[in-house]
């Protein structure tokens, strides 16, 4: 009989830890902390090599305790309070290591990094993906997760809505892949740029690079990102033959900044994968990008998305390289023209607090889009989003305004929904 992987769970809430801890008996070993102290005396006193560890970064109401353990395990540094590290001096832990946490910085990039933690599962999570975690954590090599162009997958982190992988290119640029699953379809969002997203605006964490500088990620770089998702995750099995995906450029920089190579990976990966692409989104400020898209003929369907967030004057205040919203939405209603009227354009919307959830602000906004689509409403959508506050914005998320600019946009015939994005507060590295 094989013996079972050995998983060392250390986790301080004992309902959280129990359901772990059930879900992995089938397969694994389990070993048990529920404390820094625990931790340390079970994991230096194990007898079998641990598998996996899975540390929860905050404990004993210490926020960082898990990652302080962490970097004792791997010999990073000395924790000389506890005797058992005075006996074993480094212990040099060679399993692998995975974290669990309810808040994730992009700051910890390098951290992770350092201590080769494979990746963080956020919190609340569904105990499929904790198990599907585990799982995968206990099969990869990291030599696996090796793109062609020699990028590198540093670790990867995720909760139910939003999972991501943090990828090194070969020069050290650091950048994102964002994927997720909702009705069932997976999406898979590629960034265009290492680094940072060069528009800046002022509210968004993609503005921010954890390391590196920016610069055009190729075509081929681009369709890797969708390759090594596919071929499977931490937190995502492989997609079955012929299953259907989607494609995103909606976040992870702007496609602007790089327009020839996204409008080539979208031909290339289309006639790559066919019809398995059930559509393309394409989300941007720029008209250009929308400019272009009038022109080119695409065999998949390519929805388009816009930022609104602010128009008029705030908008040149907090997002000084995005182009005027009237004029994005004047283009984007002759693409919805030329599209066929299938998909529905998008207004991507955050609420913040007397920033953009005043019934002033929606009502001029409702003005931009009945005069950009002739007085028509049934083209766009609005997306609400709720605002993940920013550690040096002296901004905060909108609180029960929501009902009332969803009334506001159905008055006027315009279709609104709550897209709840994970609660979290973003910290942003400094601006360079
Ligand atoms: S253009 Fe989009 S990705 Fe870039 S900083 Fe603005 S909101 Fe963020």
């Amino acid at each position: 009989m094989t013996q079972k992987p050995i998983v060392f769970l250390v986790e301080d809430d004992l309902d959280v830890l129990e359901i772990e801890k059930s879900s992995l008996l089938d397969k694994c070993q389990v070993l048990t902390a529920t404390n820094l102290d625990e931790a340390v005396v079970g994991i230096l006193q194990s007898k079998d090599q641990i598998d996996l560890l899975v540390l929860d970064i905050k404990l004993d109401n210490n926020a960082k305790a898990g990652l302080q353990l962490a970097k004792f395990l791997r010999a990073t540094t000395d924790l000389s309070k506890y005797p058992e590290a005075k006996q074993t001096e480094y212990p040099n832990f060679q399993g692998k290591i995975l974290v669990s946490t309810v808040d994730l910085s992009i700051a910890l990039a390098k951290v992770f990094e350092d201590l080769n933690i494979i990746g963080a599962i956020l919190k609340p999570f569904a105990i499929q993906n904790f198990q599907q975690a585990i799982e995968t954590s206990l099969q990869i090599d990291s030599a696996e997760l090796v793109l062609e162009s020699g990028e590198r997958v540093l670790y990867e982190w995720g909760s139910e809505k939003m999972r991501r992988q943090m990828v090194i290119d070969t020069e050290g640029n650091v950048y994102k892949t964002g994927y997720w699953t909702r009705g069932g379809i997976l999406s898979v969002c590629l960034p265009i740029v290492t680094g940072y997203c060069s528009i800046g605006c002022c509210f968004c964490s993609h503005a921010y690079a954890p390391k590196g500088s920016t610069r055009k990620r190729t075509v081929e770089e681009i369709k890797n990102s969708v390759k090594i998702v596919l071929q499977g995750t931490l937190f995502q099995p492989p997609l079955e033959e012929g299953e259907k995906f989607d494609i995103a450029f909606t976040g992870e920089g702007e496609p602007g900044k790089n327009l020839d190579n996204t409008i080539e990976a979208i031909h290339q990966l289309s006639r790559e994968y066919g019809d398995q692409i059930r559509r393309v989104m394409v989300s941007t400020v720029k008209t250009k990008v929308i400019k272009r898209l009038l022109q080119e003929n695409f065999v998949v369907p390519v929805q388009l998305q816009i930022s609104g967030f602010f128009w008029y004057e705030e908008r040149k205040q907090y997002m000084k390289g995005a182009d005027p919203l009237e004029e994005l939405l004047e283009l984007a209603f002759q693409y919805w023209q030329k599209t066929g009227r299938k998909l529905p354009i998008i207004l991507n919307h955050a609420l913040i607090a007397k920033q953009t959830d005043t019934e002033k602000k929606i009502k001029q906004l409702i003005k931009l889009i009945k005069k950009a689509g002739q007085q028509n409403t049934n083209w766009l959508k609005v997306k609400i989003s709720n605002y993940n506050p920013i550690t040096n914005i002296d901004w905060q998320a909108s609180g029960g305004q929501a009902m009332m600019i969803k009334k506001l946009f159905a008055d006027q015939k315009i279709f609104s929904f709550f897209y709840r994005i994970p609660r979290r507060q973003i910290e942003r590295i400094p601006d360079k």
